[in-house]
């Protein structure tokens, strides 16, 4: 097995954990007490750490800023009836975040550096985990270029941090969304399988044009035609059309999300056919017209199972039946939270215990 890693902790003097309102969690803006540390140079990972949260110094020519090498991944742990604190599938992101590192010229960072790393931040913060209904604590690993060099190349010292916040339920709606046939977000040979940070960036103009717009969310198509559907915002876009599960299948402009891997296997345990493939604007559009198209979801660990209402594509919006009455995503939701809470026992081995 692995080795345990040299983790030197300095633990805050101040808790700012009760003064936290876990009954009003804003997404993203609360950080529990402690967070990772790790640095890249010499070509090793080194100085591992948990600190206090905080405010960290750095160099305003590091490359990261400049030219955008940092990526990221986005996990959570959860809380159990009897205490426990589980970690969803870490593994899975310990691959993607390797697979991020290459594309962006990065180094790659041991499957059991990743895991250790959450797994003490998640420790020393146990008490950070809410406990209330869909809540969860969200990780946060990331990784990014701090070489002090205005060249365009790769850079030789990074830094590997984890945050961690407590959070709850992202999306409290039903989306209404519209299929976007003006901007891209990935093109075959890019980098849309990575997280990328650069590809949240070129997102927001397009996110802030639909917002304007009046919708929540939208449905990025192909670079070339604008004619087949590839995500919806940062998640993965899952369809039930004829009664099969349908999801646009991963080549390079499609992140490869740890939900729609966990939906897919769920959905084959229950022997409903699965198809990944190319999916054509046409056929969601004409499914919503005749209403063979019976649910429509994104997927992710954020959002978790987010259920669309309506779909607009070229000015007209197609309504889909009231989430409560979809059978597949309200199963998928329920099932995929109590295997998360340990309400069912998890027979995938998907959660990974912290702490014990
Ligand atoms: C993170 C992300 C997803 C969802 O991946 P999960 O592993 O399920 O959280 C899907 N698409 C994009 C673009 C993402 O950034």
């Amino acid at each position: 097995m692995t080795e345990t890693l040299d983790i030197q902790i300095t633990k805050t003097t101040h808790s700012r954990l009760q003064e936290t309102d876990f009954d009003n969690l804003p997404f993203g803006k609360i950080f529990s007490d402690h967070m990772f540390v790790a640095d890249y140079a010499d070509g090793e990972w080194k100085n591992f750490q948990v600190i206090p949260y905080g405010e960290i110094g750095l160099s305003p020519a590091i490359s990261a800023l400049h030219y955008g090498q940092a990526f990221f991944e986005g996990i959570k742990a959860y809380k159990h009836a009897d205490g426990k604190v589980v970690i969803f599938r870490p593994d899975k992101n310990a691959e993607r975040f390797n697979k991020s590192a290459e594309r962006l010229c990065m180094p790659t960072l041991p499957e059991d550096i990743f895991l250790q790393s959450l797994a003490a931040v998640v420790d020393i913060d146990r008490d950070w985990v809410p406990t209330q209904d869909n809540h969860a604590l969200y990780i946060r690993p990331f990784m990014f270029a701090t070489d002090p060099f205005l060249g365009v190349q790769p850079s030789a010292t990074y830094k590997y941090m984890v945050l961690t916040c407590p959070v709850g339920p992202y999306f409290s709606k039903t989306l209404r969304v519209k299929i976007e046939t003006n901007f891209t977000r990935a093109a075959e040979g890019g980098m849309g399988f990575a997280k990328a940070a650069g590809n949240y960036a070129s997102s927001m103009l397009p996110g802030k044009t639909a917002v304007d717009e009046g919708f929540d969310q939208l449905i990025w198509t192909d670079a070339r035609d604008h004619a087949y559907i590839e995500e919806m915002g940062a998640a993965n876009a899952m369809f039930v059309l004829d009664g099969k599960l349908v999801t646009p299948s991963t080549q390079s402009t499609i992140l490869k999300g740890v939900t729609r891997d966990t939906v897919i296997k769920l959905a084959q345990e229950w022997g409903v056919p699965v198809e990944e493939r190319r999916v054509s604007v046409a056929e969601i559009v004409e499914g919503a017209k005749n209403g063979k198209l019976t649910d429509a979801f994104g997927a992710g660990t954020a959002a978790t199972i987010a259920p669309v209402g309506s779909i607009s594509y070229n000015g007209e919006e197609y309504f889909l039946i009231d989430p409560k009455e979809r059978e597949f995503s309200q199963k998928v939701l329920k099932t995929l939270n109590d295997i998360k809470y340990g309400v069912i026992p998890d027979t995938h081995g998907w959660n990974f215990p912290v702490g014990e």
